[in-house]
């Protein structure tokens, strides 16, 4: 991880502490051992098929939080911000485990989804809260940092010049 990066995770962790603490809860210790950046295209061809839609993973069995790259966004501070803040999201939801008679240990509940053995429910509704959360953090308080306005900035420049010449074509 650079120095720009540990910045980056850094004011993620801290904001979602803040955010954790606002609503009653006890915010998790968390640092960058608990975090891998992972570039696409490092993955085994099998694991780049399986995640080629997914900007990150939080795995409550290992209790550590992926997130991924590629080569043309692997420098945006505001991609870093919104992915790490996301899952450090879900690191924190509300979560519970059942152990069954095997005593095999699996999660029965993370934030709003309940596991079951033949899939999830809910899952929808947990992404939706914890991305409308994230977007709180990140467009609301980060985006107006010192330390990250201008980034913020040149990407709505860049997005609104996308729009302009895709209005052209
Ligand atoms: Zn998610």
């Amino acid at each position: 991880m650079t120095p720009e990066q540990r910045e980056v995770v850094g004011a993620a962790f801290a904001s979602v502490n803040k955010t954790v603490s606002r609503y009653g809860g006890r915010p998790l210790p968390l640092d960058t051992s608990h975090l891998h950046l992972v570039m696409r295209s490092d993955l085994p061809d099998d694991e780049r098929t399986e995640f080629a839609g997914t900007s990150g993973l939080y795995n409550s069995n290992s209790q550590e939080m992926f997130v991924l790259f590629s080569e043309e966004d692997a420098n945006s501070k505001p991609k870093l911000l919104r992915r790490v803040v996301h899952e450090s999201l879900h690191f924190n939801s509300f979560q519970s485990i059942s152990v069954s008679a095997d005593r095999v240990i699996r999660p029965r509940h993370e934030g709003m989804m309940l596991m079951q053995k033949d899939g999830y429910i809910g899952s929808w509704l947990d992404e939706a809260i914890t991305e409308r959360m994230t977007m709180s953090i990140v467009e609301d308080r980060l985006a107006n940092d010192e330390n990250f306005r201008d980034d913020f900035t040149r990407r709505q420049e860049l997005m609104a010049s996308a729009i302009i010449d895709s209005a052209r074509e």
